[in-house]
């Protein structure tokens, strides 16, 4: 664990981080505890962790532990390891900026595992409770506190960066991956979740297209994998719903309307868009 938690940069000076006894320490004297979790908090003091919740964490690792979204972990573990294999260096760091409770993450790193890869991964997120509940998966991975939009990570470290459906910091990820370094952005496909948006709308629109445009990248290419899911339990329903923006943004009656349904049909959608950092 030591090692992994390394991988991070101090977010006051930026300098190197060394692990020594609970906490990690750069030469300038910062000190940042580690966890019993085994994470550590990098968020600067005077700014408070937001992000989900304990309870929002829970019910979404639920949801996810129940395989709905296994496609698209197969995926994007499949997407990794193939720019492991082309890029045929033995060692391989991975980023994943926004990682939530490390569904991905640890998919990623027993992928890469099975590749007999040598890894660093790590995993950022500003939510407190997605990182406590990350870290519990004993994936390997190190997982801090801290916000996408500030990395605290050293500039070009990075072989490959994530970010599934996680905030977009074009600098940041320009900052952190390496030149040639692979950036996947997972982002909802047009019918992604169609069914749901039946449950709760008179009129549902499909998802507008995703453009990534990126200054000082190229796309190399798009996957988009999808399928259809039935749900059957009431409560992962409401897991599903509380994950997407719709959460936020429906009416009462409509959020009402989906409370009554103990069964959902849905299509789901990701694209998986690879960028490289030219
Ligand atoms: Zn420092």
């Amino acid at each position: 664990m030591s090692d992994a938690l390394e991988i991070f940069s101090c977010p006051v000076c930026g300098g190197a981080l060394e692990h020594t006894g609970g906490n990690l320490r750069c030469a300038r004297e910062h000190s940042f505890d580690i966890a019993s979790q085994g994470y550590v908090n990098l968020l600067l003091t005077g700014k408070s962790s937001s992000g989900d919740s304990a309870m929002m964490v829970a019910s979404r690792r639920r949801f996810l532990e129940h395989g709905y979204y296994e496609l698209f972990r197969d995926a994007l573990s499949l997407i990794v390891a193939g720019i492991y294999g082309r890029n045929n260096a033995g060692s391989v760091v991975v980023v994943d900026a926004g990682c939530g409770e490390g569904y991905y993450t640890a998919g990623v790193c027993e992928a890469l595992a099975a590749c007999e890869a040598n890894v660093k991964a790590a995993g950022i997120d500003i939510s407190k409770a997605a990182v406590k509940s990350a870290a519990k998966r004993g994936c390997g991975a190190a997982f801090c506190v801290g916000s996408a939009f500030k990395m605290p990570l050293r500039d070009s470290c990075a072989d490959i960066i994530l970010s599934v459906f996680a905030p977009l910091s074009e600098e940041e990820f320009r900052r952190v991956l390496r030149p040639s370094g692979s950036l996947i952005i997972a982002a909802p496909g047009p019918r992604h979740l169609y069914g749901l948006k039946e449950a709760l709308y008179e009129r549902p629109y499909e998802n507008e297209p995703n453009r990534f445009d990126f200054d000082g990248f190229e796309t190399v290419g798009v996957k988009r994998v999808g399928g259809i899911i039935d749900i059957d339990r009431a409560e992962d329903i409401r897991s599903l719903f509380e994950m997407t923006p719709y959460y936020w943004k429906t009416s009462e009656e409509a959020s009402k309307r989906l409370e009554t349904l103990d069964r959902l049909s849905t299509e789901i959608q990701f694209e998986f868009h690879e960028l490289r950092k030219l």
